[in-house]
């Protein structure tokens, strides 16, 4: 087995045990990035000097004899929209290429406190807009299983570099699906925490009553690890709460297990369907009661998601002016005398076109006139959107269904039809908006490709998906 194939765990006892050195470890995974990222793209910028340095540091306390924690020495790659004290973030966008953070999100802060190699920053659909990566304003990332087929988005970056074994873990953001979809089709775990578990302190944000930082690996067991780290309570994000302690661990034996007939419809692709009946197959066989379930406001969420997301985002981006952060206009004429027009044009050059369609769609669906009819009724809806799940969890313990309809499609495949990119996130989006956690983790494939188990538990059941995901990626050996 090669070096880049092992578990945290594992890696974590060969430098523990100086089996191996942690510049030795980065500089393999250097190596395979020099070598195979040229075609994946799953990196927009490298930082292989800090890392070795960073690498170096945890070898030092080892030869001292210190004790290192688990996540130290362990490569990584951070996906582009959270900040890194001193180097370039820049979300995908071309507003912010020129931008350099000034402080560390808490994410990576607490990355940082346990000395994991920060190997540099993966690409993403332009402010986390987008189900393919297609919208990054500087590359397109490859999915590492087909490299005809997208990696999925936003966080494709991510989810490219952990399949093609480039880093051990990412981290990525997800506000309708970003962790999710992208893990789902490269074949590899993620997690979208609870609303709250994770601080988004340097976070750019995109829909902040959405937004939430999870973890990518190669199994359930090393996403739980980093996501043991990354959560909790930080003064600098209001929404984080402290992890409450979790009920008793449950078991898939006598575990109640919902499967919602919404999320098995028409349309959906054969081979998908197949793969997550025969995982919930396995489960019952480990001793889960299967029960079907409703959640009926379903066939809502993507019309929600698609007001309330762009509202919040017409929000949050209007902080990129071209006078504040990164890009600025160098195309003024005479004839713009005021401030609009630096704005004006700052913005119509920098922020791409999927961008611009949502800050359009957010201002209008705020709008006064406008507002009660699609912005409140959206709300409205989203809350018989959570009760569905609050009423699910009075009886069920977790709810299994497909992550994406369909496995990773083409380059070029849905770019033309913006609606038929949306519709790509119907199985993510509830989960969002109703702020429960979810993991999507490999169950099959479809043609070759891989398809994602989507387990969906209660607020704050981590655990128990972890646990539960771990018994089930045993079951699917
Ligand atoms: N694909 C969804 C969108 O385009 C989700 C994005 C995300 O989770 N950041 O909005």
């Amino acid at each position: 087995m090669e070096l880049r194939d092992l578990s945290i765990q594992e890696l974590h006892e060969k430098l523990a045990g100086k089996k191996i050195s942690a510049v030795e470890l980065a500089q393999e995974f250097i190596a395979h990035i020099k070598k195979t990222d040229g075609e994946i793209c799953a990196y927009l910028d490298y930082h292989f000097d800090v890392a070795l340095t960073e690498a170096k540091e945890v070898d030092d306390r080892i030869a001292q004899g210190d004790r290192i924690a688990l996540l130290a020495g362990i490569p990584c790659a951070i996906k582009d929209n959270m900040l890194m004290k001193d180097t370039r973030t820049t979300a995908g966008s071309k507003i912010l290429a020129p931008y350099v953070a000034s402080y560390d999100a808490y994410a990576v802060e607490r990355l940082r406190q346990e000395r994991a190699v920060f190997l540099g920053k993966t690409n993403m659909d332009e402010f986390a807009m987008g189900s393919s990566t297609e919208n990054s304003a500087f590359q397109k990332t490859k999915n590492p299983v087909d490299t005809m087929r997208v990696p999925g988005g936003s966080s494709g970056g991510s989810a490219a570099a952990v399949a093609s074994r480039q880093a051990v873990f990412a981290l990525g953001s997800d506000t309708g699906g970003s962790i999710r979809q992208p893990a789902s089709f490269c074949g590899i775990v993620g997690l979208k925490p609870t609303y709250g578990a994770v601080s988004r302190s340097g976070l750019m944000a995109m829909a902040s009553s959405l937004d939430q930082i999870g973890p990518f690996a190669k199994s359930v067991q090393d996403v739980e690890t980093v996501f043991e780290v990354i959560k909790g309570k930080d003064p600098k994000d209001m929404t984080s709460v402290h992890f409450p302690q979790e009920a008793p661990l449950k078991k898939l034996k006598g575990l109640n297990v919902g499967v919602p007939k919404e999320y098995f419809i028409e349309g959906m692709e054969k081979g998908v369907t197949e793969a997550v009946k025969k995982s919930i197959a396995a489960m019952e066989r480990a001793g889960a009661h299967i029960i079907p379930i409703s959640l009926p406001h379903t066939k809502y969420a993507i019309a929600v998601y698609y007001i309330i997301m762009p509202a919040e985002v017409s929000s949050n981006l209007a902080r990129y002016d071209g006078i504040r952060f990164g890009y600025s206009t160098h195309h003024l004429t005479d004839g713009d005398t005021d401030l609009a027009a630096v704005y004006d044009r700052s913005r119509s050059e920098g922020l791409g076109k999927e961008v611009k369609r949502r800050v359009m769609l957010g201002t209008y669906v705020l709008s006064a006139g406008y507002y009660d009819a699609y912005y409140k009724k959206a709300q409205q809806v989203r809350t018989k959107i959570t009760e569905d799940f609050t009423r699910a969890f009075t009886q069920v313990d977790l709810i299994a269904t497909p992550t994406s309809p369909t496995v990773a499609f083409t380059f070029g495949a849905k770019t033309k039809d913006p609606l038929s990119m949306y519709l790509a996130d119907v199985f993510t989006v509830p989960v969002n908006l109703a702020g429960v956690p979810a993991l999507s983790m490999p169950c099959g494939l479809s043609e070759g490709l891989p398809v994602g188990l989507q387990l969906i538990g209660p607020w704050f059941g981590e655990r128990t998906l972890c646990s539960v995901g771990k018994e089930i990626e045993e079951a699917l050996k």
